[in-house]
């Protein structure tokens, strides 16, 4: 027995389809039915699923028996208002509305009031009036000449203006009845025309006019309806449409639904149509929020046709209707769990109130984040839908001041975006200028081709930073993102001028130093002047949605922070502990470099302890302040990293000097030469007074120079060439530590090694740490609880993790070394690769941002497997703060994530949501 397919669906006083049924009749269709089934007053109508719009375009004609169930159905709505399509005494209009599953707003086409004509217009005009019906008319025909007919809106647009200034009046709702009349023969005159013309020529539409010889607006109601479905079921494929799927990413083969459905009237005396948002959704406040048109239809208050009116005005015009919609706010949102936006008219000649659609709104990141949670404190939701209705980006855009994007931006050049937020300053290309204008007071953005350790002071004192070159993991992305500066990186449409007196971009725009720029870390955009801005906001519903995420998460989040600044500022954040505390950056503060310096020119261990120990102090100082503010959670402190030639004077500054002194002592013609001319003198004359420094440092440069200093003499390799370094530190370590224990403070330190490859590495080192540690606690009279591990950086320590696991308490992964090991990638040149490789698609995403799951997550997860329950598992790389690659590390079973302090909240997130989102499977 076969029965017959169902192709169309009521809704209204009968409702046969309901929320859950989006994919069969569109959002439109589904909520429009749900709503019925409320009880709320939408007019009745029904829904042509889209399956027939499915089977339309795969075999190129309606499915059969279509017609029959249309009509079918509208002889139920007939029914149920008492009126009949096209029945010239007592007539019933429709609107033909499309609809797909996913929302894709103003795509597609919707047609008003069919079912009209020279006839019907009479009747009509005893139920709404007669300037209603004929403005109703008029809409129809021009509604119909562009969806239908595919003449231009602008044709109806000329001629309705004239009949304006005609009459002289300013707006559409002003035209008299007789005004309307002639408009309507006006526009029949268009169509007309345009048919005899220029007729559609291909496609559904055009078919049926061959087939049923129109050559004119088709007065029969019946042919009206089908020609609106047609064009609905085509404008699916409209080039609009098809461009905004592309977009984003929506699939061709859901197809729309059309919806038939009564028409009222809000284009009469005493009516009105709007939209409605049942929270204030830039905001989040609870209120209604929305605008609202008296006399007017369908899409007048969007069309920008005359100024809506703010909501809260109908409170004084419809005390009872605006009443009626605060209930059916309140109503939607208890039903569906979230904020709605919806579409009303009010009918003038009924007296009363339609909802026509509704669906989820959408909201500015400030306000998901405070619906989130009012209505996890209001019961209406969970804590754990609370955090899921969040999306990490969306915290991320919070806590960085933005640019406000609504106003007209002069933007010059584009690079990568590698630390959110935006910021204006003037142009300074010299680090030492940048600092003396901080000082002054100024705000400044520091330009370079790239950076290095020696404009970190610059970087400090600018409110953000743009380089030419560069990646994600560049130095300025990493110094930036760890201090919350915005920074732009890898523009190479700029040209930094050699001499450092402006910048020229591809366009041709010349920014000279002391001019204004803002930079957008958000996007990567250049923008000339300054860009109008909005305030960064961490508000009290951000801090209560993460304090509920924290209690959920699985996963730990710690910061990564050098400073106690950083580190005060990673707790406010929520950060569980520090993660990872780089304490080369200690080595280059005022005073300390000089004798960093010292201790690396030393020629003998001796030498070399005296100097160190001098260092020392500083270090104490630092831990403490650290661990002061760190108190009660642990503090993860790495020790020296960076390759010992960073520490000492510029190569080739250096050698400029040696040949310099060379050519001073070899060629006394020149020399006389250059002693006249002032501005070598100076030079000269320094020079000559630290020959023997000169000569010193030169030779040792020449000596730690390496081919190949990424894989060169770096992490623990340094220290065990060196022990006393290492040695040093770890006595600063536990002195601080001690010292603050003695005043009953809690400190958790825990001391990791860098860029191990092979466990007699640790065990040498761990030897090492141990007896310092020791006697220090013994000669400071008081034990501290601390433990040693390691950075598995290298892809032969993650494969032997099992073995490094045997003199090791912790594990920590650094994913930016690892990634660059892993893929023969350099961190520091990778820029031009990697937009090569993602234009061309050999990769999808720059795997310093987002983890290489396939490759190096796959050496984490070896190493996390042969390591569980034997050390504890961190990571420490920027991918620590991205929410993909944080989905992952919990997955494998990592046990905290460290990033920097402006990323915590998004870790924290990322962490709780993954977690629920495991729970769930
Ligand atoms: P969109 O999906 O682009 O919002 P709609 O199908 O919602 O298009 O319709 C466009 C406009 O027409 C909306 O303002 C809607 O409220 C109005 N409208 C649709 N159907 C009717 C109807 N039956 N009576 C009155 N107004 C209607
Ligand atoms: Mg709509
Ligand atoms: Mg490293």
């Amino acid at each position: 027995m076969s029965r017959k397919r169902k192709y169309v669906y009521l809704f209204g006083e009968r409702t046969e389809g309901n929320a859950g049924m989006r994919d069969l009749l569109g959002g439109k269709g589904a909520n429009l039915a749900e709503m019925s089934l409320m009880g709320l007053p939408v007019p009745p109508g029904f829904t042509i699923t889209t399956e027939v719009c499915r089977e339309y375009y795969s075999k190129g004609k309606y499915p059969p028996g279509l017609e029959e169930q249309i009509k079918e159905a509208m002889r139920e709505i007939e029914k149920q208002l008492g009126r009949r399509f096209g029945d010239p005494d007592n007539p019933l209009l429709v609107s033909v509305r499309s609809g797909a599953p996913v929302s894709m707003p103003g795509m597609m086409d919707t047609i008003l009031n069919l079912g009209m004509n020279d006839e019907v217009v009479r009747g009509l005009s005893k139920l709404i009036g007669e300037r209603a019906a004929w403005d109703s008319y008029r809409r129809l025909l021009s509604m119909f000449g562009n969806v239908v007919l595919g003449i231009p809106h602008e044709e109806f647009e000329k001629v309705l203006s004239k009949k304006r200034d005609e009459e002289n009046v300013e707006f559409d709702h002003q035209l008299s009845t007789s005004s309307l009349k002639e408009l309507v023969n006006e526009y029949k005159e268009l169509i007309k025309s345009k048919l005899l013309r220029n007729p559609p020529s291909s496609g559904i539409v055009a078919n049926r006019i061959k087939e049923r010889e129109i050559v004119e607006f088709p007065q029969n109601p019946w042919e009206q309806l089908l020609l609106a479905i047609d064009a609905v079921i085509s404008s699916w494929n409209n080039p609009r449409a098809v461009e905004y799927r592309k977009e984003e990413r929506i699939s061709d083969k859901l197809c729309t639904a059309v919806n038939i459905q009564a028409m009222v009237f809000g284009n009469t005396e005493g009516g009105g149509t709007g939209v409605c948002f049942t929270r204030n959704v830039e905001t989040g406040e609870k209120e209604l929020y929305g605008e609202f048109l008296p006399n007017a239809q369908g899409e007048d208050v969007v069309a920008g046709v005359r100024t809506p009116l703010p909501i809260k005005e109908m409170e004084k015009m419809f005390p009872d209707i605006y009443r009626e919609l605060l209930e059916i706010g309140e109503k939607l949102e208890k039903h569906y769990r979230d904020v709605q936006d919806f579409e009303f008219t009010i009918d003038g000649s009924l007296r009363k109130l339609f909802i026509l659609q509704t669906r989820t709104a959408k909201r500015t990141p400030r306000a998901a984040v405070k619906i989130a949670v009012d209505m996890a404190k209001e019961g209406l939701i969970s804590k754990e839908e609370a955090i899921m209705r969040v999306e990490p980006d969306q915290i991320d855009k919070l806590l960085h001041p933005r640019i406000d994007e609504s106003k007209e931006l002069r933007v010059i050049a584009k690079g990568i975006p590698a630390s959110p937020g935006a910021a204006s300053g003037i142009v300074v290309f010299d680090p030492d200028r940048a600092e003396e204008l901080r000082e002054k007071g100024e705000e400044v953005i520091l330009v370079r081709p790239e950076t290095s350790a020696d404009d970190v002071h610059g970087i400090k004192s600018s409110v953000g930073v743009l380089t030419a070159k560069g990646g994600r993991t560049s130095h300025a992305a990493v110094v930036t993102r760890g201090w919350g500066i915005p920074c732009v990186v890898g523009c190479e449409e700029m040209r930094i001028d050699d001499k450092g007196k402006y910048f020229e971009t591809e366009s041709g725009v010349i920014v000279k130093e002391g001019e204004r720029i803002t930079i957008d870390g958000t996007t990567g955009n250049v923008i000339l002047g300054k860009a109008p801005m909005l305030p960064p906001e961490i508000t009290p519903e951000m801090k209560e949605l993460l304090g509920w995420a924290t209690e959920i998460s699985e996963l730990e989040v710690r910061a990564n922070a050098d400073t106690p600044e950083d580190a005060r500022k990673a707790r406010e954040f929520g950060a569980k502990g520090i993660g990872l505390c780089r304490t080369e950056h200690m080595f280059f503060g005022e005073g300390r470099i000089e004798r960093m310096r010292k201790v690396i020119m030393a020629m003998n261990e001796k030498e070399r302890r005296k100097a160190l120990r001098e260092l020392m102090f500083y270090q104490i100082e630092d831990f403490k302040k650290i661990f002061n503010e760190m108190e009660g959670l642990p503090v993860t402190i790495r020790l020296l990293d960076p390759p010992l030639h960073e520490f000492l004077p510029n190569p080739q500054e250096l050698l400029e000097k040696v040949i310099l002194l060379k050519i001073h002592k070899d060629f006394p013609s020149i020399r006389e030469e250059l002693m006249n001319r002032k501005e070598y003198r100076g030079i000269i004359e320094e020079i000559l007074s630290r020959e023997s420094e000169i000569m010193e440092e030169y030779e040792r440069v020449k000596t730690l120079e390496e081919k190949n200093p990424m894989m060169g003499f770096r992490g623990c390799r340094l220290g065990i060439a060196y022990p006393e370094i290492f040695e040093m530190q770890v006595e600063a370590i536990m002195r601080a530590a001690c010292s603050l224990k003695k005043e009953g403070r809690e400190v958790y330190p825990e001391i990791m090694v860098p860029l191990t490859m092979h466990e007699s590495e640790m065990k040498i080192l761990r030897e090492l740490i141990e007896e310092v540690a020791e006697r220090v606690m013994r000669e400071e009279g008081v034990r501290v609880h601390y433990t040693i591990g390691t950075m598995i950086e290298t892809p032969r320590a993650a494969i032997v993790g099992d073995k490094l696991a045997e003199y090791s308490d912790f594990f920590s992964f650094g994913t930016n070394d690892l990634t660059q090991m892993t893929m023969a990638l350099s961190r520091d040149d990778y820029g031009p690769i990697i937009t090569q490789y993602l234009e061309k698609e050999i990769l999808e995403e720059d795997p310093f941002f987002t983890l290489d799951l396939e490759g190096v997550g796959e050496l984490i997860k070896i190493c996390v497997e042969k390591s569980k329950g034997k050390v504890k598992i961190g990571v420490c790389g920027e991918h620590g703060g991205d929410p993909r690659s944080i989905r992952f590390f919990h997955e494998i079973g990592v046990d905290y994530v460290s990033c920097s302090p402006y990323r915590v909240p998004v870790a924290i997130l990322s962490g709780a949501r993954s977690t629920l989102e495991s729970k769930r499977r």
